[in-house]
């Protein structure tokens, strides 16, 4: 079901201050969508996430949910949170600790006083998606931290809500389970084909989660793309950095042939393939993240975005070394291979292929 916002503007009052917590912002989430709020902590994602549920109520625009107006000050329309057919499921999973897997999933049906017999097959079902049939009769809280917060999943699906919602849901989990835990979350939220808005501030959840990224800050949205299109090609400065490392350098736009711009940098020429129209004389910043920069161990090496450096730093991170290396005046944050074998102080060259060199124009 597809969630429509428009012009939504929340204001709080803190000490005689006025936080503008969402301020205007447009938002379309399609029907079946993965849909994340991704931003630093304070931008506003929770509060619009409040907003959508119906328990915080917004200043100004409306809020629809499929063809329903589910919120409009100026049409007088308030559908309280029961009634609007969302799913939530939070950073503490709320379940209830003397209740087995069972009761907490039946516990929505049970209040809708459901015959048992619908309450039973339902259950099961999504205990069986969500892996945990085997597991039904167990206390809640002789569960590991994956379980539990699949507990609090069922418990939100078991319902049917047409829309369901996600606040850091994975937070309280350790990396590893993290991971296991989002690869599930996809197929799941895939599979149901339901839509789905998720709130985190962590960017490799968005990227491997997401049919779509929304990125927030301060009260407002900056961009919206699919993962690729923000990793590879944001077209906001803010962005570019917040979604992954990247280096951002400032450049003046040479000449534009074909498919390549070539950018007057203080590292030298620097030639793009990705990035908005531009023309000669423009300011623009160039965007290449450190995995995409290659160090070579020979800084006499010649070519297309190649250049040579002196190695500043380098920091051991298992599969390979961060490595910063200094470019005249400029500082590049690269990921060294660890068959290149440097070390600190060494002469070295880097080079990047145009390809994965983008463009940010504001
Ligand atoms: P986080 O990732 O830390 O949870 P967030 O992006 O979800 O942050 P919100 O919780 O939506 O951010 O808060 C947005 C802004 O509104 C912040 O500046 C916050 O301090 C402020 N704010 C939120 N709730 C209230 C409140 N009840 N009273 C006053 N200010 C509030």
């Amino acid at each position: 079901m597809e969630i429509r916002i428009t012009g939504l503007t929340k204001i709080y009052e803190s000490e005689g201050k006025k936080i503008h917590a969402l301020d205007r912002v447009d938002l379309t989430v399609p029907a079946n969508h993965i849909f994340t709020l991704l931003g630093p902590s304070g931008c506003g994602k929770t509060t619009l996430l409040r907003c959508l549920v119906g328990l915080e109520s917004p200043d100004e625009g409306e809020i629809s949910i499929g063809e329903e107006v589910v919120w409009s000050r100026e049409k007088g329309v308030f559908v309280p949170p029961e009634k609007r057919g969302l799913g939530m499921v939070f950073q503490t999973y709320a379940i209830w600790p003397h209740m087995t897997v069972f009761d907490n999933v039946a516990y929505p049906l049970q209040v809708r006083r459901l015959p048992r017999d619908e309450i039973r097959s339902k259950v099961a079902a999504v205990l069986k998606l969500v892996q945990l049939d085997a597991l039904e009769n167990r206390p809640a809280t002789k569960l590991s931290g994956g379980q539990q917060q699949r507990v609090a999943l069922a418990r939100a699906l078991v319902a049917e809500p047409k829309v369901i919602l996600f606040d850091e849901p994975l937070s309280n989990l350790d990396a590893k389970l993290r991971e296991e835990t989002r690869k599930e979350l996809r197929q799941f939220l895939t599979e149901l084909g339901i839509t789905a808005v998720y709130v985190t501030h962590d960017r490799v959840e968005a990227l491997s989660l997401s049919d779509s990224i929304a990125v927030m800050k301060d009260g407002q949205i900056v961009e919206i793309g699919s993962p690729q299109k923000i990793y590879f090609q944001a077209e906001h400065p803010f962005v570019a950095d917040f979604i992954g490392r990247a280096n951002l350098i400032p450049g003046t736009v040479e000449t534009r042939e074909e498919d390549l711009v070539a950018v007057e940098t203080p590292i030298g020429k620097v030639l793009a393939a990705r990035g908005p129209k531009v023309a000669r004389g423009d300011e623009v910043t160039v965007c290449v993240r450190p995995e995409f920069i290659r160090v070579v161990a020979d800084p006499l090496a010649e070519g297309i975005n190649t250049f040579s450096g002196v190695v500043e730093s380098l920091v051991f991170v298992g599969e390979a070394h961060e490595g910063e290396v200094r470019v005249g005046e400029t500082l590049l944050n690269t990921r060294i291979d660890p068959d290149v074998r440097v070390r600190r102080g060494d002469r070295v060259g880097v080079r990047f292929d145009p390809n994965y060199c983008f463009l940010v124009t504001r």
